[in-house]
């Protein structure tokens, strides 16, 4: 497995791979990695000849007063993680590397972007939309892997890449959990052990409230979304937002169909901003 940091460097090997007839999957991510990215690598070599794992800490998808500098990096066992998993290629550029220092240039998607972490992480959608595409650019892959877990990520590129005709099939990956069943997420690094066990109460609620809404037949989301925030509110869980949305497309539904819906929500749990969502 190779580490690249250049952008000129990565196009360059994808050029040529792609000359020799190769098939690459990428597998975006900002590193920290876990079994949920893993399980994305997984999936990217049942798709093509050369896995691809970005490892990059996007300035552009933080607020200013988010994590950004607090926000965990640690490359090396990064690429440790990606040898052991077998992916080919670990692109860990520099943020100097991605942005010129006048950059002015961004993609922003502008209909799912404004609702969910959108309302409360204004500019973040835009910051995604924006690498992913830079992305897309330099290492030319043939699809990409993203997670469930970031079910509005995925569903706004999606909608990029129809809108502006990337030839980049994305593919999505079931969520992974830890043993009880807290979405596995590098943010998680920010808790203690009693935090993260603490933290399950999303999952559960989730879990919860999709059996109420098959018991009683519910298709009313005032009801699910208040059963939700209910359920996860205690003195240490502040919820940001529970909705309900169409599965595909992330955006929010005005009554619940049988297997075309999900519960999306966000909550502060302590200091650590969680986000989580189930198929319902
Ligand atoms: P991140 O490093 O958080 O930007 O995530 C990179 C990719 O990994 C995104 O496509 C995420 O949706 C995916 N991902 C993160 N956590 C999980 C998880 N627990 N299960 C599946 N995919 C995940």
């Amino acid at each position: 497995m190779k580490i690249i940091s250049s952008p000129q460097e990565m196009k360059a090997f994808s050029t040529s791979a792609k000359a020799e007839g190769k098939k690459i999957a990428l597998v975006p991510t900002m590193g920290a990695l876990h079994d949920g990215h893993l399980s994305l690598i997984d999936k990217a070599k049942e798709l093509a000849d050369i896995v691809v794992v970005s490892v990059f800490v996007n300035p552009t998808q933080f607020g200013p007063n988010e994590d950004f500098d607090k926000y965990p990096r640690q490359l090396e066992e990064d690429a440790q993680a990606c040898q052991q998993r077998g992916a080919d290629i670990v692109f860990a550029p520099s943020a100097n590397d991605i942005y010129a220092p006048d950059a002015s240039t961004f993609v922003s998607e502008e209909q799912i972007s404004q609702y969910l972490c959108g309302q409360s992480r204004p500019k973040h959608f835009r910051g995604v939309t924006t690498v992913v595409s830079i992305l897309f650019n330099i290492v030319k892959p043939d699809c990409a892997v993203f997670g469930e877990k970031d079910a509005q990520q995925v569903s706004i590129i999606e909608r990029m890449v129809r809108d502006l005709f990337i030839d980049v099939e994305i593919v999505r990956a079931p969520i992974i959990r830890d043993e009880n069943g807290l979405a596995l997420s590098s943010r998680n690094k920010y808790m203690d052990r009693l935090e993260r066990l603490g933290a399950t109460r999303i999952h559960n609620a989730l879990v919860e409230a999709k059996k109420m809404i098959e018991t009683e037949n519910c298709d009313n989301v005032d009801r699910i979304k208040a059963y939700v925030i209910n359920n996860i509110a205690n003195a240490k869980a502040r919820v940001i937002y529970a909705e309900v949305v169409d599965a595909k497309t992330s955006l929010p539904v005005s009554r619940h169909e049988t297997g075309k819906s999900r519960i999306s929500v966000a909550v502060w749990y302590g200091q650590t901003r969680l986000i989580d969502n189930i198929q319902i």
